[in-house]
C-alpha cells in the first residue's frame, strides 16, 4: 500500500504536477493507517524513491522545479511561496500552536455602523501609506515636492484637470492600499463607493484597469462606459477580466498567462483561487507556454485551470489546506480521492457510476 501511494504520488508529479481527476487515482479502501500517519514533522513535504533506507529523499518542491527545468517561460523560485501567503502560513503556524480562531478577515468599508450613517472615509496617501481623512491637503502639506503634487498644484482651482489628477492620486493610494490587504489577507477594503450593507465580499471588487478603482465586478462595466481616464483603444468588452489582473496574483503566473488565459476566465470563486496558487499558476504558465502558439487551445488550458481550481476549492472545504502544494502529501491521499469523487459525482449508493466522466 505505501508503495502504492509513493507511485501514485510520482505519477502526479510526472504529469503536469497534479492528480489526473478522472480514472488514475484508484480509491483502495484497505488504506492502512501507518501510510496515512504523517512521516515527518518537517514543515516541507518529501517523497521517497523506494522503500530503502538507503534512498534519496528529494523535498516535493525541488522536484517540481525539476520538471519544469527548461521552460523559459515559467518563473521557479529557489523556494516557491505565494507571497500572499506568508501572513496565512504564519497564522497557520499561530493556529497550530494556540489553536486560535483565524487572524485573517479581509472586510469591507461601510458608509454605516448600527445603522447610522458616518463619515469617516479615509483614503490612503499614494506616499506615504496612511490614512487621511483630508488627503488633498495632506499631500499638499507633506508631499508637496512630488511631481505629481506639483502638477496638480499648478493647475487652476476648480478646474476639471485638476480635479481628474487628484482622483487619480486618491484612486492609486486606495489601489495600494486595497492590494496589500488581499496579499496580507488582513484589513479592510476601501471601494470607491463604500456600501450601505455588507452584501458582498472582498473577492467582488475587481479594480478598473484605467482608474484603479475597485468597484462591485457586477457594476464594472457601467463605470467602464463612464471611466474619465480610459484609454480611447481599450475597446474590449472583458472590463472584468482586465481588471482581475491587476489583483495580486502569484508570482509563478507568467505575463503571456495573465494576457491570454487569465482575463477570458469567469471571475468567479474559483478565478479567485486559482490565482494566488503557486502550484496551479506554475502548472497553468507551462500549458500556456506549450500551446500559446494556438489560440484554439486557450480553451483547453482554461478548463484545466478550473478543473484545478474546483479541486482545490473542494479540499478546502473539506480539510485544512490552503494551497494545492498542501494536498501533495501521502497524508492526504484520502481526502484528495473524496474530493475528486465529490467533483465528479461518484455514486457510491446506486451504481457506482460518475456523473461528470
Ligand atoms: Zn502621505
Ligand atoms: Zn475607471
Amino acid at each position: 500500500m505505501r508503495q502504492h501511494v509513493q507511485q501514485t504520488y510520482m505519477y502526479w508529479l510526472r504529469t503536469d504536477l497534479v492528480p489526473s481527476f478522472f480514472g488514475t487515482v484508484r480509491y483502495s479502501s484497505d488504506c492502512d493507517d501507518d501510510v496515512c500517519s504523517n512521516h515527518s514533522d518537517d514543515s516541507v513535504s518529501h517523497v521517497s524513491d523506494s522503500d530503502s533506507e538507503d534512498s534519496v529523499v528529494i523535498p516535493v518542491y525541488r522536484r517540481i522545479q525539476m520538471h519544469l527545468k527548461g521552460s523559459t517561460d515559467v518563473v521557479v523560485n529557489p523556494a516557491p511561496k505565494v507571497y500572499s501567503l506568508s501572513a496565512r502560513q504564519e497564522n497557520e503556524l499561530i493556529n497550530d500552536d494556540n489553536n486560535a480562531e483565524a487572524v485573517e478577515t479581509v472586510k469591507l468599508s461601510l458608509t454605516t455602523r448600527g445603522g447610522r450613517r458616518k463619515w469617516d472615509k479615509r483614503d490612503f496617501c499614494k506616499f506615504c501609506q496612511k490614512p487621511q481623512s483630508k488627503l488633498i491637503r495632506h499631500m499638499m502639506l507633506k508631499h508637496r515636492n512630488e511631481v505629481e503634487v506639483e502638477d496638480f498644484i499648478a493647475m487652476p482651482l476648480k478646474s476639471k484637470r485638476r480635479h481628474l489628477m487628484q482622483r487619480k492620486l486618491r484612486n492609486d493610494g486606495n489601489y495600494m492600499h486595497n492590494v496589500s490587504v488581499l496579499k496580507d489577507q488582513s484589513g479592510e477594503i476601501i471601494p470607491f463607493r463604500r456600501p450601505s450593507v455588507s452584501q458582498h465580499s472582498s473577492d467582488d471588487f475587481i479594480p478598473c484597469e484605467s482608474c484603479h478603482a475597485m468597484f462591485v465586478k457586477d457594476n464594472l462595466w457601467r463605470h467602464r462606459k463612464k471611466c474619465p481616464f480610459k484609454q480611447s483603444h481599450s475597446g474590449h468588452s472583458r472590463c472584468q477580466g482586465f481588471g482581475s489582473i491587476l489583483l495580486p496574483f502569484s508570482s509563478a503566473a507568467s505575463e503571456g498567462l495573465k494576457r491570454d488565459i487569465m482575463t477570458g476566465l469567469n471571475q468567479d470563486d474559483v478565478a479567485s483561487v486559482v490565482r494566488t496558487d503557486d502550484v496551479i499558476m506554475k502548472f497553468a504558465s507551462r500549458l500556456h507556454f506549450q500551446h500559446s502558439h494556438a489560440k484554439h487551445r486557450f480553451p483547453y488550458i482554461k478548463e484545466r485551470i478550473r478543473q484545478m481550481g474546483r479541486f482545490l476549492l473542494q479540499m478546502r472545504s473539506m480539510t485544512s489546506v490552503k494551497c494545492l502544494s498542501d494536498c501533495l502529501d501521502p497524508t492526504m491521499f484520502e481526502s484528495v480521492v473524496s474530493a475528486v469523487r465529490c467533483i465528479c459525482g461518484f455514486d457510491v449508493d446506486m451504481k457506482l457510476t460518475y456523473l461528470r466522466p
